[in-house]
């Protein structure tokens, strides 16, 4: 019998060592803020947002909500994003994805301080994440090494398998295991023989937004596997690209959905608000912030 690896003991774990952390650097004198900017009035959204301004309250970094019309037109939005990066009193910045369709998205991600950039979403943290450098990494990648790490899951000269090369996902995924020294193949759409891939693999990551494509014949005795996914079943209830029930059969540790991947996205998030703030302030100090990095 698999083991559950549990996400949200993990997550909260990660929010109350943010929360430390965020208070020593106030009590030096820093100030954190996470400045939210949603365009239009998606209710996903809505949702996520709410969720992100109260972990932030709960950590005791502050929040500064921008909610604009539907109609925002891009050089309105480039404008807030200007002056967010100039704004002293916020140390990160995040956009809500996805953008109206009238916005590119992209030049919006590039408009960000990269510094400031929590999301990790900027072409030069992802350069950074690429080239092993230090930058702000993406939040649900970064949660999945934490869950592997804090679950005793070593992933050096292991085979990891991801499938998906999202941008938020699958490549910063794939990078990061690198940087773990595992032995990474990426799959997509267009990869042959995805069912005897995956069987190769010890840890198996699945971001592929398909409800439960991933089945036990994917999963080699043993493996980890960890399910990106979140989908709305028949039923209505969450399930993941994982079909739970009967990968738990087989493989010897598995996320939930929910309460796997998920809580850990958010978490990581606080965190990198705290990390923003504590290697900005490494920079401008040209020496060390109260408290060292996690690594
Ligand atoms: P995308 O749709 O951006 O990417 C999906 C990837 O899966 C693509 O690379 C695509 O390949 C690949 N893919 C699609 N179908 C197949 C298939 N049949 N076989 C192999 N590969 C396939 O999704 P995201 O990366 O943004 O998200 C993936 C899932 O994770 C979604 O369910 C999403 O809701 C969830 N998610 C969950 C988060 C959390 O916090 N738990 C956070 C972010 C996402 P190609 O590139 O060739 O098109």
């Amino acid at each position: 019998m698999a083991e559950i690896i549990d996400g949200k003991k993990i997550a909260s774990q990660i929010k109350e060592e943010a929360k430390q952390r965020a208070a020593e650097l106030k009590n030096a004198g820093y100030r954190i803020a996470l400045a939210v900017v949603c365009v239009g009035d998606d209710p996903a959204s809505g949702i996520y947002v709410r969720n992100k301004k109260k972990a932030c309250a709960d950590i005791g970094i502050e929040s500064l909500s921008y909610e604009l019309p539907e109609e925002t037109t891009q050089e309105e939005l480039l404008a807030l994003i200007d002056k967010l990066n100039r704004m002293e009193e916020c140390s990160g910045i995040l956009v809500q994805l996805p953008l109206p369709s009238h916005i590119d998205e992209n030049a919006v991600i590039r408009a960000i301080d990269p510094a400031k950039d929590v999301d990790g979403f900027h072409p030069e943290n992802v350069g950074a994440l690429c080239i092993g450098q230090p930058g702000l990494v993406p939040c649900t990648p970064a949660g999945i090494i934490e869950l592997l790490k804090r679950s005793g899951i070593e992933i050096e000269g292991k085979e990891c398998v991801v499938v998906g090369r999202s941008n938020i996902v699958g490549k910063p995924m794939a990078l990061l295991l690198l940087r773990e020294n595992g032995t990474v193949t990426v799959a997509h759409s267009r990869t042959r023989n995805l069912e005897e891939l995956c069987r190769r693999a010890d840890i198996l990551i699945a971001a592929v937004g398909r409800p439960r494509i991933i089945t036990k014949d994917y999963i080699k005795e043993g493996a980890v596997v960890i399910d990106v996914g979140i989908h709305r079943n028949e039923a209505n209830k969450l399930c993941g690209d994982v079909d739970f029930e009967s990968v738990k059969e087989r493989c010897s540790a598995i996320t939930p959905v929910p309460g796997g991947v998920g809580p850990m996205t958010i978490a990581m998030l606080m965190d990198n608000c705290v990390q923003a703030v504590f290697m900005a302030h490494e920079k401008e100090k040209g020496g060390k912030a109260p408290d060292g990095d996690r690594e």
